[in-house]
């Protein structure tokens, strides 16, 4: 039987957490996945990070409300502990450049009503006293924290499968079709069609491909980031960590390990293979970069280091919308590197727009058309 009421197709924290508010309303959802397990995409392979600072405008909005109202209840209500920790966030800088760029990101996040402030060497090291010296003050966001990513995506994948979501892997979609105007069937690599009222594509940088089968093009670019993870330590701090100059961020975790992902600007420029390779490129930088902030952290041996793929938007926020030219088609795509953080609140829009509600909050700044020519 495959006939359901919406497809997702995707596997992974957005496509599964769509699939779980879909069936929350009764309706029946069918998931298909293409790898050979869940959340194998960016959904299991990111930082953690569920940051409200340093968000665009546009995403502001969702960010505020998926800390307000859903991730402090989501261990409840998926019935599983996603080791959320809302500790805060802080952003660290370490010259009067770096404190000018946290000053901007400050205001912008200020003015769209987010708790947010720049602190002085000595605030910043009552929250974490063990920050270099060399740190000269920090963006403060106290109400930003972090999850796990494999929980977050597995609570999510087991609470849908509860209410009664169908998940098949190894189902990779090769195109989309249109019957009488409408998308309403997609087509596997092993030739099945699964049919269903609603098609929702959220497949990360893959989506691409896939919608150009039904004439339409995001345009996006895959983009390879690095985490690393270490042996545990004695617990130190639960805040969220990032820097004015991007080259690291991270956390530690429950149980000890430090979390730590980070870039060095050749990320755009691997070659896109859609698979789950790690390069270790950045590895080095991200450690250096670690070690300038937290000299205390040299010597801590990195037990694992992994990539994976961005989905990065030309504007750098994602598309959620249903084409006007293509009825039946719901698309959730070009997350950009910051997806997981919002990762409940876009599931549950994106179930809106699958099942033909109005979305909870407006996300017309995320309109496919907002790329069309202008003329
Ligand atoms: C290293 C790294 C660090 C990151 N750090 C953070 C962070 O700290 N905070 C944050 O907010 N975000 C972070 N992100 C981004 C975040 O991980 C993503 O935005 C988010 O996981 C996107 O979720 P998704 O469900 O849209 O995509 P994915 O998790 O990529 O899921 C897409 C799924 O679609 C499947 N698929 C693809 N093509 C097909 C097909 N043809 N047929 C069937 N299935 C298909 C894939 O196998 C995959 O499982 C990071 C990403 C990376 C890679």
């Amino acid at each position: 039987m495959n006939t359901s009421d919406v497809v997702i197709i995707g596997a992974g924290a957005i496509g599964s957490a769509a699939a779980y508010y879909l069936a929350k309303r009764g309706l029946s959802v069918t998931v298909l996945e293409k790898g050979a397990c869940v959340g194998g995409g960016g959904s299991s392979r990111n930082g953690g990070g569920v940051r409200q600072s340093g968000r665009h405008s546009a995403e502001l909005p969702l960010a505020m409300y998926g800390v307000k109202n859903l991730w402090p209840g989501l261990s409840d209500e998926l019935g599983m502990d996603i080791e959320y920790y809302q500790e805060g966030n802080l952003r660290l800088g370490k010259t009067e450049a770096h404190m000018k760029i946290l000053q901007g990101l400050t205001d912008s996040c200020a003015a769209g009503g987010l708790d947010m402030c720049l602190i002085d060497q000595k605030q910043a090291r009552e929250i974490c006293p063990y920050l270099s010296e060399d740190v000269i003050g920090a963006g403060w966001c106290p109400t930003d924290g972090h999850a796990n990513p494999m929980l977050v995506t597995l609570a999510y994948y087991r609470a849908a499968r509860r209410l009664g979501a169908r998940y098949i892997t190894g189902a990779e979609v090769t195109r989309l079709r249109k019957l009488r105007g409408r998308v309403s069937e997609v087509v596997t690599a092993d030739g099945e069609v699964y049919s269903a009222g609603s098609i929702a594509v959220v497949a990360g940088y893959d989506s691409r491909k896939l919608l150009a089968s039904v004439g339409l093009d995001i345009p996006m670019s895959p983009i390879l980031m690095e985490c690393i993870v270490t042996e545990e330590a004695p617990h130190m701090f639960w805040q969220m960590l990032g820097t004015a100059m991007a080259d690291f961020y991270g956390h530690q975790s429950k149980h000890g390990s430090f979390v730590f992902g980070g870039a060095h600007g050749y990320e755009p420029y691997a070659a896109y293979d859609g698979g789950t390779r790690g390069a270790s490129i950045s590895v080095p930088s991200t450690c250096r970069a670690i070690i300038g902030y937290f000299p205390v952290l040299r010597g801590l041996k990195i037990v694992r280091s992994w990539a994976g793929w961005l989905d990065d938007c030309a504007d750098h926020i994602p598309v959620m919308d249903n084409p006007r030219e293509t009825p039946g088609l719901t698309i959730g795509c070009g997350f950009s590197g910051h997806g997981f953080g919002i990762s409940p609140v876009a599931g549950a829009l994106l179930a809106d727009l699958a099942s033909g509600e109005t979305p909870t909050l407006d996300v017309s700044k995320f309109r496919y058309d907002r790329f069309r020519a202008k003329i």
